[in-house]
């Protein structure tokens, strides 16, 4: 018996160091990146002022006029394809970025083989990990009607072109920590979308990445894509970053407190949405930690001759610009240094 009574003791003490353990965990603010949990840390906030500061540097119009230079018929192999992605390449090159093609050459029904193009842009070429945005520039083919595509997703390209230019004086350099912007191409189906005949461009790169240990360096991808329509609404689709959605969250909770938001509603819920196929599904099943930024409704204009750049709606696209230029001034100042890492 008193081996029974020391055994029920045991067992009580376990649970007791179990269920501590698992509070503790929910009481820090400790998030992880990086390839399989890899890093770990505290993101430390933006103050007010520097959040009005960065609020203060908008520019709406560089973000129109690049939503326009992008949102033309850019079908892969053809001219407005290649006039968009020559904008895009010394568009970053002139921000003094580091910009690099990943091109190939595939078999794909309708126009048989077609040569693309992956746009990968480093703010610093030699940093050891990135905060990496991505977004599609290639539009879909119709065969009835010129399809341009401004949701879908030349508004994501440009918020990310933006950001560049915005934040253009604020990157400190630091040697282990910088931004990567993707503009993936051919994520469109030529016929009805399937595992073949889509994504071809995110498939390449994720497994060439994978077999040059590139992936490795990649603390967190936020894949932007159907942004632009004034019922945009964006919700946690992956639930292994939900504490990273949650940032995006609060900061937009932030911005409406400090009356410096365009519009007087969210458009981040932290609320499960239904995650659909997309350029993060070759990154996130190779466990690199993925955000998928899609508006869960999709938009009215949703391939349509319609989705034009003058529907576009600026507010919510500022707004998000907003949340995402917070988010990536609060990621490089706090990120982890890298003297404390496996990259060591
Ligand atoms: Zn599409």
């Amino acid at each position: 018996m008193p081996c029974q009574r020391g055994l029920i003791a045991l067992i009580c003490l376990t649970i007791i160091v179990v269920i501590t353990t698992i509070c503790q965990s929910f009481h820090t603010n400790f998030l992880t990146v990086g390839r399989n949990g890899t890093l770990r840390y505290e993101p430390t906030e933006l103050d007010l002022g520097q959040m009005r500061f960065l609020a203060g540097l908008s520019d709406s119009e560089n973000l129109r006029q690049t939503v326009q230079r992008i949102a033309i018929k850019r079908v892969p192999s053809t001219s407005g394809h290649s006039k968009v992605r020559n904008y895009i390449v010394d568009y970053l090159k002139k921000l003094n970025w580091n910009v690099e093609l990943d091109i190939f050459t595939q078999k794909v029904p309708i126009m048989s083989a077609v040569t693309f193009h992956n746009i990968v842009a480093r703010q610093n070429p030699r940093a050891k990990r990135y905060l990496m945005f991505g977004c599609h520039y290639d539009s879909k083919y119709f065969k009835d009607f010129d399809f341009m595509a401004a949701t879908d997703s030349a508004v994501s390209c440009a918020l990310m072109l933006n950001m560049a230019t915005i934040l253009r004086n604020q990157f400190h350099n630091r040697s282990d920590i910088s931004l990567m912007l993707v503009f993936f191409d051919g994520e469109e189906a030529f016929g009805e979308w399937s595992a073949e005949d889509s994504l071809y461009g995110s498939r390449h790169l994720a497994e060439l990445w994978e077999q040059h240990g590139f992936l490795d360096r990649i603390d967190l991808f936020l894949l932007l894509d159907l942004i632009g329509a004034s019922d945009v609404v964006l919700r946690m689709n992956i639930p292994s970053t939900s504490g990273w959605f949650r940032r995006l969250v609060q900061l937009e909770k932030k911005l409406f407190q400090a009356g410096i938001l365009p519009l007087q509603r969210p458009l981040f819920k932290f609320e499960p949405g239904t995650d659909i196929d997309d350029d993060h599904l070759p990154f996130m099943l190779r466990n690199v930690p993925v955000i998928h930024l899609i508006s869960n409704k999709y938009p009215a204009v949703w391939h349509l001759a319609e989705d034009l750049e003058r529907n576009v709606d600026y507010n919510t696209t500022e707004q998000v610009a907003l949340v995402l230029r917070m988010f990536v001034m609060e990621y490089l100042n706090s990120a982890p240094s890298t003297s404390n890492t496996v990259y060591q």
